[in-house]
């Protein structure tokens, strides 16, 4: 399978370069950067830490992209709603895993989603997926009276808040609450909040060193507390990850798809 990597020089699109090097049946065809990127001419290859590969890094995405059977896309919610037209034009398997997004980007992606097939998830790890399922579990078992908590870290370099895998657990969640998340997420407080309330889904994020993504789901009830966490050790996880989707993507007829629905998860 034809890939292209959009974001080609950023921490997660050397990890797609990488994986997509390592997996049987799929070649990098294009290696795409923003305009007046430092990375624009070097070798894609290179850029990943492997030997060259002969890709040098561009900016035209749209002729990158009919030359292409799918494409992976760790950027910023802007571009990736952008790459998300110019992929629909081509009609080919679009990979997202850029988090931050607002509801009007995720509006843009539904619309692409009517001409090309794109699978989007906050994470594309097989662990954070099953543990959404026993969030979703947990949450319908337990009454509102158990306080709902979602506690996250990530490396200082991260830009967004919470992180697209908390804003999935947190779906979850809400989800096993059958209620919708928006009316009920807490994503900060500072000073004189008042008491927590009831049925309140909240989230607290830390920034620091490395850490690639640390998620806890607290359930606090009174006198006890459950608590289901995933560690994630190496980015490489997310890169694999892409690679599947796009593999299952392909030939598939236009929709927006999940990570669930391509490991095949009954969450
Ligand atoms: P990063 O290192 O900042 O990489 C993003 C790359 O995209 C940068 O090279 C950036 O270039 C490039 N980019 C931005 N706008 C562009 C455009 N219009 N055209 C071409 N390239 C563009 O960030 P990262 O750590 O790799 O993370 C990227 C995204 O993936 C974030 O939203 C992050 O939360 C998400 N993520 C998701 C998962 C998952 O499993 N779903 C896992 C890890 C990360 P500039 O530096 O020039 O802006």
């Amino acid at each position: 399978m034809r890939l292209v990597v959009v974001g080609a020089a950023g921490r997660m699109g050397r990890m797609l370069i990488k994986a997509i090097a390592a997996t049987e049946g799929c070649t990098l065809s294009a290696a795409i950067e923003r305009p007046g990127s430092e990375a624009l001419g070097q070798d894609a290859g290179v850029l990943a830490g492997l030997p060259a590969n002969g890709v040098l890094v561009s900016d035209d995405a749209l002729a990158a992209f009919v030359e292409a059977e799918g494409v992976l896309d760790f950027t910023a919610p802007d571009a990736t709603v952008a790459f998300a037209g110019l992929a629909a034009q081509a009609r080919i398997v679009h990979v997202v895993g850029t988090t931050g997004m607002e509801p009007s980007h995720l509006a843009r992606l539904e619309a692409a989603s009517r001409h090309a097939a794109i699978i989007r998830s906050g994470n594309m790890s097989l662990g954070v997926n099953l543990l959404a399922g026993l969030v979703r579990k947990v949450a319908a078992t337990l009454g509102t009276d158990w306080d709902i908590e979602i506690v996250e870290m990530h490396h200082r370099m991260k830009v967004d808040a919470p992180s697209g895998t908390a804003v999935l657990l947190g779906e979850a969640a809400a989800e096993g609450r059958a209620v919708p998340l928006a009316e009920h997420r807490v994503a900060s407080r500072d000073g004189q909040v008042g008491a927590r309330p009831p049925g309140a889904i909240g989230f607290a994020a830390l920034r620091g060193g490395t850490v690639v993504g640390d998620h806890k789901v607290i359930f606090a009830g009174a006198g006890e507390r459950l608590e289901l966490s995933h560690v994630a050790e190496d980015r490489s996880l997310f890169a694999q990850g892409a690679v599947k989707a796009a593999l299952w993507g392909r030939g598939r007829k236009p929709g927006l798809y999940a990570m669930t629905d391509v490991l095949g998860l009954d969450n």
